[in-house]
Formats: C-alpha cells, sequence, structure tokens
C-alpha cells in the first residue's frame, strides 16, 4: 500500500501475466494499488480476470521480503542478509566448478523475465559462470512452433502479422488453441470476424470456450493434428485451391510434400483422428477458397514429441494456399508466456546468443564477444534443451548446481516428481522469486526478487511488438530486482582472488571488464547493440520510440528507420528469399495406450490461473474461481467407471499419479481425460505426464500419454 497522504501516482504499463500483454494503469493512493483496463491496440481497453487482480501480490502476505538460507544443521530456510545469501551462492558456485568444472552448475530461466534480464542471464551464464548449461521455460511453450517457423521461414516471429489481422479474416483456423480461456482480451478480435462474416474453425479435442463460439469445430483425438493437417492439404489438392503461382515463385520443397500427402486420404484422416470427412472438406474448403485466411497454431499442437512437424504440416497447408505474406493472410503462432517471444531472442536458450543469433555461427559468437569485450574462444557452446538439463541434475557428469529465475519446475516440469527429485540432488539450489515456490522451497538460498510494478524494462508480445513495463514504485526494503542480484553476484565473482580461481571456471578478470549493470535502460542500450545485425534486431528500437508508438514490432535496424509489423510480404528469411516445404508424417505418441492405461490423457490451462500458479494460487479472488486440479471426464466413461461428479478420483500413468475431484462434461471425447496443470502436491497433473521431448525443440509430450482412472 502507498504511504498515506503521498501524492496519487500512476503509470501505463502491461499485464505481468500472458503474451498478449494486455495495456493496463497502476494507480497507487491511499487506498492501494489498484489496476484499470487501458487502450492498448491488442486489448483495446479488455482485461482478463488475472489482469484485473495482479496488484494483489504487490503486497501479498505471502511475498518474500529478505533472502532466506538452508541451515546446514536443521535443514530450514532461515532468514539471513544479503551478504549472507550472496556469499553462500558464490561460494557454492565456487566449490561445485572447483570440484567438477565449469559446466557442472547451470541456469535456468523463464518467459515471464523482461528482455533486459533474459539477455543479462545468458550473459551472466557464458561470461560470469562460462557454462554451457542455460534453458529456461519457454522450451515448454512454444518451442515446437519456434524450430517449424525457422525451418520454413527462416525466422521465427510468433505472429508475422499484428493481431488486428484477425478481426479481418474471411477465415480463421485455430490449432489446439483456447484464447478464450488463455486469453480472453483477444476473442474480441474473434468476434469482430465473425461480425465482418468470417467463418471461425477450432480444432481441440475438447469444446472449449473457444470451440464453443465457433462455426465449425474439429475435435480429434490428441496427437492427430497433423494427421488431419496433411488431409486438409490433400484435399486441397485434388480441388485444385493450391496456389501454384505461389507455391512457384516463393517456395521450395513442394513436390515431396506433395506426394507425402498424396496418403492421406480423407476416410484415413477420418479412421485416425475421428473427424468426420465432412468436416475436413467444409474446413479445407473455407481454407481453400476464403480469401483472407489465417491459421494459427498453440499448445495443443505443439506440445508433442512431433511438435515440429505437427507445426510444419500446418506451415505446409499455409503455404500451398499462398497465405504468409499476403495481406491479411498467414500463418501464426499464439505464444504464451508474457515474455515468452522476448525471452527467446536474447540469449536464455541453450543454443542461442542475443538477437536470435545460432551459439555455433563464429560470425555471430564474433559480433556478442565484441559487445561482451571477451575473446569470441571464450564463449561456451550450446548447452542441451530445458527437460534434458533438468533430468541431468545431479546425475554423474551432470550439472551439480542450479541457479534458476522465475520458473517453477517442480509444477511445470513433465514427469515432475521425478524432476523434482533432481533438484534435491544438487549439491546448491538457488531460486530467485517473488514466492516461496514449490521450486523455492527446495532450495538452498532463496532471494526475493521485485515484481513487475517495482521495475522497468521491456516485453516482447505475441506479435513480436516490444512494450514498455513501468516502475509505480520501487521494491519493498529487502528485496531487489533479478538485474541487481545477477549484477551482485557478478561483482562478487569479480572479485575473487585471481589466484584462487579455477582454470576451468570463473575468470574474475573477465567478469569484471564484461559488466553487468543493474539499471535496465543501460542494459538494454547493450542488448539493442548485441541484437544489431542479428534476426530478431531491436538496435532501432528506443524506449522513447516504444512510448511515441506504442510499442515497436522488431526487426528495426535503425532509429530513423520502419519497424516491420508484417514480414514476409516480398521475401521470407532465408538465404534464398523463399520458404521451405518439408515433407512431415503422422506417428503415433510416444506412448500407447494398453489394457492397463487405456485412456489417453491431456493438459491445459483455465481461465482463473496462470502457468504453474506461483502468483495465481495466491490472489484470493482466483482461487475462489479456480481452488484446486480436477480430471474432465465424459458421462459416459465416468458411468462405466462409477464415478459421480464430484468424486475424489485418481489418474495414474506409467510415472506416477495425481488426485482431483471428477468434473463431468460432454465436452470431451469418451476416450480422453483432461486436467489443468497449474497446482502442485496431491493434484499436480504434471506427475503423470511424459517426458518424451520432439527430437528438433526438446518440447516434452505434455499433450498425450496413457493413464488409468479410478475413484480415489
Ligand atoms: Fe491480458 Fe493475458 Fe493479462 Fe489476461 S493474463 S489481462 S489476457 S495479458
Amino acid at each position: 500500500a502507498t504511504t498515506p497522504g503521498r501524492t496519487p501516482r500512476e503509470v501505463a504499463t502491461h499485464c505481468p501475466y500472458c503474451a498478449l500483454q494486455c495495456g493496463m494503469t497502476l494507480r497507487a493512493d491511499d487506498a492501494g494499488v489498484t489496476v484499470h483496463p487501458r487502450q492498448f491496440p491488442t486489448n483495446r481497453g479488455g482485461l482478463c480476470q488475472k489482469g484485473w487482480t495482479a496488484a494483489e501480490l504487490l503486497d501479498h502476505p505471502e511475498r518474500l521480503t529478505t533472502p532466506l538460507v538452508r541451515d546446514l544443521v536443521t535443514g530450514a530456510l532461515q532468514p539471513a542478509s544479503w551478504d549472507t545469501a550472496l556469499d553462500r551462492v558464490v561460494a557454492g558456485i565456487r566449490a561445485v566448478q572447483h570440484d567438477a568444472g565449469r559446466d557442472a552448475v547451470a541456469v535456468f530461466g523463464g518467459g515471464g523475465l523482461t528482455n533486459e534480464k533474459a539477455y543479462a542471464l545468458g550473459k551472466f551464464a557464458r561470461i560470469g559462470l562460462r557454462t554451457r548449461h542455460i534453458d529456461y521455460n519457454g522450451r515448454f511453450c512454444m518451442s515446437s512452433a519456434a524450430a517449424a517457423g525457422m525451418r520454413a521461414f527462416g525466422i521465427d516471429r510468433g505472429l508475422p502479422f499484428p493481431l488486428a489481422d484477425l478481426g479481418r479474416a474471411d477465415t480463421l483456423l485455430l490449432v489446439g488453441a483456447n484464447p478464450a480461456e488463455t486469453m480472453p482480451p483477444l476473442v474480441r478480435w474473434l468476434t469482430e470476424q465473425r461480425r465482418n462474416g468470417g467463418k471461425l474453425i477450432v480444432i481441440d479435442p475438447r469444446v472449449t470456450a473457444t470451440a464453443r463460439q465457433a462455426d465449425l469445430h474439429l475435435q480429434p483425438l490428441p496427437g492427430t493434428d497433423l494427421a488431419v493437417a496433411n488431409a486438409l492439404l490433400h484435399i486441397a489438392l485434388t480441388e485444385g485451391w493450391v496456389d501454384r503461382a505461389y507455391v512457384a515463385d516463393r517456395t521450395t520443397g513442394f513436390d515431396a510434400v506433395r506426394r507425402g500427402v498424396a496418403a492421406w486420404w480423407p476416410a484415413r484422416a477420418e479412421q485416425l483422428s475421428g473427424v468426420p470427412v465432412a468436416d475436413l472438406e467444409a474446413t479445407a474448403r473455407a481454407l481453400g477458397t476464403g480469401g483472407r485466411v489465417i491459421i494459427l497454431t498453440a499448445r495443443g499442437a505443439e506440445q508433442h514429441a512431433k511438435g515440429v512437424d505437427t507445426v510444419t504440416a500446418y506451415v505446409n497447408l499455409a503455404l500451398a494456399l499462398g497465405l504468409p505474406g499476403r495481406d491479411g493472410s498467414g500463418y501464426g503462432c499464439l505464444t504464451g508466456q508474457g515474455n515468452g517471444q522476448g525471452g527467446r531472442e536474447h540469449g536464455q536458450k541453450a543454443d542461442q546468443l542475443p538477437g536470435y543469433r545460432k551459439i555455433d555461427d563464429p560470425a555471430a559468437r564474433e559480433h556478442v564477444a565484441g559487445v561482451w569485450g571477451v575473446p569470441a574462444d571464450d564463449l561456451p557452446g550450446p548447452g542441451v534443451p530445458a527437460y534434458q538439463l533438468l533430468d541431468s541434475l545431479g546425475t554423474p557428469g551432470g550439472p551439480r548446481a542450479m541457479l534458476v529465475f522465475g520458473s517453477n519446475p517442480v509444477v511445470s516440469a513433465p514427469r515432475a516428481a521425478r524432476i523434482e527429485g533432481r533438484l534435491r540432488d544438487l549439491d546448491l539450489l538457488v531460486v530467485a522469486d517473488l514466492m516461496l515456490s514449490e521450486t523455492a522451497a527446495l532450495a538452498d538460498v532463496v532471494l526475493p526478487t521485485a515484481q513487475w510494478a517495482e521495475e522497468d524494462g521491456t516485453m516482447t508480445n505475441l506479435e513480436g511488438r516490444v512494450l514498455r513495463r513501468r516502475a509505480l514504485r520501487p521494491p519493498p526494503p529487502g528485496v531487489r530486482t533479478d538485474l541487481a542480484i545477477i549484477s551482485d553476484l557478478a561483482a562478487r565473482l569479480a572479485a575473487t582472488e585471481a589466484t584462487d580461481a579455477d582454470p576451468a571456471g570463473v575468470r574474475p578478470a573477465a567478469v569484471a571488464a564484461a559488466r553487468f549493470p543493474a539499471d535496465p535502460a543501460t542494459v538494454f542500450a547493450e542488448l539493442r547493440r548485441a541484437s544489431a545485425g542479428g534476426a530478431a534486431d531491436y538496435a532501432g528500437i528506443s524506449w522513447d520510440r516504444i512510448d511515441a508508438d506504442d510499442g515497436v514490432y522488431w526487426p528495426c535496424p535503425t532509429e530513423d528507420g520502419p519497424d516491420t509489423p508484417r514480414l514476409f510480404a516480398d521475401r521470407f528469411a532465408t538465404p534464398d528469399g523463399r520458404a521451405r516445404f518439408h515433407p512431415v508424417d503422422h506417428r503415433p505418441a510416444a506412448e500407447q495406450v494398453c489394457a492397463t492405461y487405456p485412456l489417453h490423457f491431456t493438459t491445459g490451462r483455465v481461465l482463473a490461473q496462470y502457468q504453474s500458479g506461483t502468483q495465481t494460487r495466491r490472489v484470493a479472488a482466483l482461487r475462489r474461481a479456480a481452488p484446486e486440479a480436477f480430471v474432465e471426464l465424459h458421462p459416459d466413461l465416468a458411468a462405466r467407471l462409477g464415478i459421480d461428479d464430484g468424486d475424489p478420483v485418481r489418474v495414474t500413468s506409467r510415472r506416477g499419479e495425481f488426485r482431483a475431484p471428477a468434473r463431468l462434461s460432454a465436452g470431451i471425447r469418451p476416450d480422453t481425460v483432461f486436467a489443468p496443470f497449474h497446482y502442485a502436491g496431491a493434484g499436480r497433473a504434471n506427475s503423470v505426464t511424459n517426458d518424451a521431448v520432439d527430437p528438433i525443440s526438446g518440447m516434452p509430450e505434455f499433450k498425450i500419454c496413457a493413464v488409468r482412472v479410478e475413484k480415489a
């Protein structure tokens, strides 16, 4: 709350949660901090329940306001001074690296961190710790769409066009996307689209809040979206709806795709997916003859061990119909996390450097090393994707220490009990967060961090539009920003006696020379230089320009040149300017149903909760709205299992179990059960999910595994 009698203050900023990054005004007066919707091009004055209640966390009684250090005798977390906590972290890092080498320390970031933090964290891992092991929870979000976009278009930007284009589409196809619950203000664009006479088609195994609004809902078996896409392209080819001139002029590789989809007769796709041929034909017709057509994927299509290929199948369809780059048309991915887009552009990923550069590209290493003031040879090579990293913790040859910023893998990782065990096996776990998350509760050192209303910075929304987060007030006493924590840790490492340094680990002089400022404006200025010339080029983006223009779309190479709301109008970001088709074929889910585990299980989100729930499970109104996990079952299945609505049920897979009340719904297939993944403890849905990963993106298969369900 604000000090009584203080002058009321307000700032224009953005919601702390999802990638829509709705505009909001924060106001502080004697009554406390309040949220007010703000007209912004993406949300147009709308906010969802989560945004409306976001200020409640600022003065929440559970908020961390002092570092915590685990007592070596009692084993309990105890309040400690910042000096004590940071000294413990640095001593732990040095001990582990001395014993086991520099890669024995890992860093795990988050898709909610600002661009400045994502950048600083990547730099800190590579220069401060000299470890190759950094990755982030965005791997669990949109990495399959990112990889598919890279290989087809040569660039990965969630939406390559402004969100407003959705309102103008004659046909809009949503695949595995439920924005009515995940980002409700986006539904205004869907409403506008249908008011303009457009057709909305949804592909989802459940009758979601979004599917209920659709003109046509295709309800496939989870894991068969790829076959559906290939069948749609098969029909488009048969009917002559493929844009031959576009394919010839702007793409390569179509023949192999054409040959591949020839085998995907609609009847074959129906047999596999359960989607009637008539619905496949109606969808193909709407896409092939629809004028302005947009195809969007989200987690339902992407969170599979074949997620990259599934997205690629929809990209192939879009390219064959000549959509990408055409006015009002295209393919896009609805990125989920607040800075899921920016978080993957500035070096938080195991294989990337700032500017969306590849870490194994010699020219990229030279450029970034130059900005950081170190020889390119000093930069570590690529690490491993998030799940592989988490699963290697504490194992022979794996990292023995990890620093976690803004992530809660104990709840959000697949096969979560196994990952929880890995975290417990570490010699040193450090977690920077605003609440004692389930992951923080396991830590040796917990560092309390500032919240979104207490620090400046930039976020990049699902359109690739760079936005300003603005501080309403400073962090409370005892709390530091993530940038200040990184800066403090770097300063301590730089002050280490050079003679003391393990040759394999920290190099104090290099850390000192590289500089780790705590001021976000200074970090952003450096980020601009580091990204210059890369795919995600921020060189021309200044905070003033963001203020003046309601955000700036990357790439934006020069301050006086234009930004790029629409990509691909003339060429794709490939060496020859052409988009690439890739033939992809259906393959079964990594785990099949059987007599012991006869049901398909899939996970997702509910409106009132966000990601692992560290924040939203602590907001009173959201807790009331969605207090606990549930297991959604078709009434026919429930009757067969002797389960009534509200009965406690146990869901068991080969990896574990969770319990939650049954919720009967005729909107789910009788062979499939669903649960939201936001919850911890007995209701943790990720206790059963499969840790099979996509071979290209590293995305785990959250969306399908085999389970049995019984009354608990
Ligand atoms: Fe907007 Fe997403 Fe925040 Fe809801 S959670 S207010 S949709 S940014």
